[in-house]
């Protein structure tokens, strides 16, 4: 909680990063949330990672220790043979309650447009995740309007565009969210200024914080909390988005 709002911090990572040499473990981030005041964390696989199952298992433990704080997100590598994806999503599932699926198109070359694809949308919703999509960073594979299409071909999924598009990209997130009600925006990244361009044309409701790094933690907080909106949107993108998506 922070000035009266509960915060919902949508968007960090716990392991060991190979691609930046970054490590986080779980007790970094409950420190962290607890110095300022994140309520509720979803926790989500470093982007490259040397072995995905120790990865969930990490944070899979930390959910079962704490789950009034954390929530989990599976992430897996490009083109592992899709029965062992489907696998590895439904023991994560079952072991550990996880609540998304993250996708990283700027590091696995995760192409929409085929229909290859579908399998990783199909497990998603059979187990009521949410899918999660890095956006900005990664064009073309990366640009949030390729993300209406699994939007479209399967309306009961919730996808959230990461960084909404992040600055360069943020107005074509708005349009993926303006045509696709299934669509949710994560804003970490882009400025305040955006955001508000963002509100103007999407509903509150389908808007959320994220940090993605710890370093980010605070100016991603103070940038929602300083908006000048009603106390209702802000409290809808700290908190009540998040909670309705991820864990309802
Ligand atoms: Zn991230």
């Amino acid at each position: 909680m922070k000035s009266g709002f509960r915060i919902y911090d949508t968007h960090t990572h716990i392991g060991t990063a190979v691609h930046s040499g970054q490590t986080y473990t779980a007790s970094d981030l409950l420190r962290d949330m607890d110095r300022a005041g994140v309520d509720r964390a979803l926790a989500i696989p470093f982007p490259v990672v040397e072995d995905h199952r120790a990865a969930h298992d990490e944070i899979g433990r930390a959910v079962l220790a704490h789950p009034d704080r954390l929530a989990g997100a599976a992430y897996l590598p490009a083109f592992l043979a899709e029965a062992r994806f489907r696998e590895e999503v439904r023991r994560c599932v079952e072991q550990y309650g996880f609540r998304a699926l993250k996708l990283q198109p700027q590091y696995q070359p995760v192409n929409v447009f085929f229909s290859r694809s579908d399998y990783i949308f199909e497990t998603a919703l059979e187990h009521g995740l949410t899918v999660v999509c890095h956006t900005g960073s990664g064009v073309p594979l990366s640009l949030p309007s390729l993300f209406m299409m699994p939007a479209r071909k399967f309306p009961g999924l919730k996808l959230v565009l990461a960084h909404c598009g992040g600055t360069l990209l943020a107005l074509e997130a708005v349009v993926a969210a303006s045509f696709c009600p299934n669509i949710y925006l994560e804003l970490s990244s882009i400025l305040p200024h955006q955001v508000l361009t963002v509100l103007a044309h999407v509903e509150p409701s389908r808007l959320m914080i994220g940090s993605d790094l710890p370093e980010n933690l605070d100016a991603e907080i103070g940038k929602i909390l300083e908006l000048s909106v009603p106390a209702e949107t802000r409290a809808a993108i700290l908190w009540d988005t998040a909670c309705r998506v991820f864990n309802p």
